[in-house]
């Protein structure tokens, strides 16, 4: 594979994707194409802008004749399909666009992917791959002592977020299954890890909690996520990309299961050691009313991409918050850029 069209790469995970591959000098060419939503922030990529392998288009994936476009220009030989509406809030309050880019979008994708490849030469035909990035919310909530969730568990999405993401995974089944469109599928845990939009659990509590800002927990605090750091995502999504059975789905997750309480508190511990004189930071929690239709708990089991692509996590838990609140200390600009949206005006401003 030279040529890799990556949607959604300005967002949290896309960003850190093509940061991993142009760190790794695998591909001659990734192609990052991006509505930039409010989610799609430049910055997290700025420092690559010029790298020889990296190219932008800016574009929506619902914009069929310019997917297409890009297709062909650019000689695709791989999809990695990042971009999504990805926050439950907002599907709850405003769920059109979830089923426009998540499902409408997923369609159109794999339509034009569709088209290209049975007009491709045969090196592109054979190896042309088209994976699609979903998240572990497709099967529901656990209760406490069920087992995880693996590939084979039955689809039961509750919010509206996670039902479009369901029928985008169902459509990318079906491409394979009726045009024999080579897909691939992951369905992964919570990320976290740098450049996450802070509307997000982990970083708004870093964020909150080094500025002294109270540190809000919907309900009683004891829903339970697998959390990955975000790079042992992305590692697994290269393995699957590489070594994975086409028309088949890999569960990837972190073998870290958490109620929220137990990530903030693990936040606040992390910040007491850094600074003493705010001790406790524990002291900002405050419990507010819960999101409706809460999932309790979400756990994946990683067997199959473990067994058969020798994939695992290689961060604790421990050792990725420890390097995650570090990080975002660190980019102090980042995150004020990004909490008072001038990384939106200087967008609007230059397009
Ligand atoms: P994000 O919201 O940070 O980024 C989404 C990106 O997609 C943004 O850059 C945005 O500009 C772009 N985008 C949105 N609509 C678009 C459109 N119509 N055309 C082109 N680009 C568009 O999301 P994220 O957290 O990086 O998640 C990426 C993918 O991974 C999503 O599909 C999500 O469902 C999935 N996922 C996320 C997690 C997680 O914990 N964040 C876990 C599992 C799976």
């Amino acid at each position: 594979m030279n040529n890799l069209l990556v949607t959604g790469g300005l967002g949290f995970i896309g960003s850190n994707f093509i940061r991993f591959l142009l760190n790794s000098g695998e591909l001659e060419t990734i192609i990052n194409f991006d509505k930039q939503t409010y989610a799609g922030n430049p910055e997290n990529l700025q420092d690559l802008e010029n790298h020889e392998s990296y190219k932008f288009i800016k574009g929506d994936i619902c914009d069929r004749e310019k997917v297409s476009r890009v297709l062909e220009e650019c000689k695709i030989d791989g999809i990695v399909n990042f971009a999504a509406e990805s926050h439950v809030d907002r599907s709850i309050d405003g769920p059109e666009p979830f089923v426009q880019t998540n499902v409408v979008g997923t369609l159109r994708l794999l339509e034009a992917s569709k088209d290209y490849i049975s007009n491709a030469v045969k090196e592109v035909r054979d190896t042309f791959r088209f994976l699609h990035v979903s998240t572990d919310e497709v099967y529901g909530s656990l209760e406490k002592d069920e087992p995880a969730f693996c590939e084979t568990t039955p689809f039961a999405p509750n919010s509206p977020y996670s039902a479009s993401k369901a029928s985008a995974d169902h459509l990318v089944r079906s491409y394979h299954h009726t045009f024999g469109l080579p897909t691939l599928t992951t369905n992964c845990s919570n990320n976290y890890g740098p450049y996450q939009f802070p509307e997000k659990l982990i970083p708004l509590m870093i964020m909150n909690a080094s500025e002294g800002k109270s540190l809000p927990i919907y309900g009683d605090g004891s829903n339970i996520r697998d959390w990955l750091h975000v790079e042992d995502h992305c590692s697994g999504i290269l393995s699957v990309l590489k070594k994975g059975i086409v028309g088949e789905t890999y569960c990837i997750g972190g073998a870290s299961e958490k109620t929220n309480m137990e990530v903030i508190d693990t936040l606040c511990e992390i910040l007491d050691r850094k600074f003493p004189e705010r001790t406790p930071h524990s002291k900002l929690k405050t419990f507010v009313k819960d999101r409706p239709g809460h999932d309790h708990r979400y756990a994946i089991d990683f067997s199959k991409i473990k067994n058969e692509l020798d994939w695992a996590p290689s961060f604790s838990f421990e050792e990725g918050m420890e390097k995650t609140v570090d990080w975002y200390l660190s980019h102090q600009e980042w995150c004020e850029n990004v909490t008072s949206g001038k990384y939106q005006r200087e967008r609007l401003g230059s397009s």
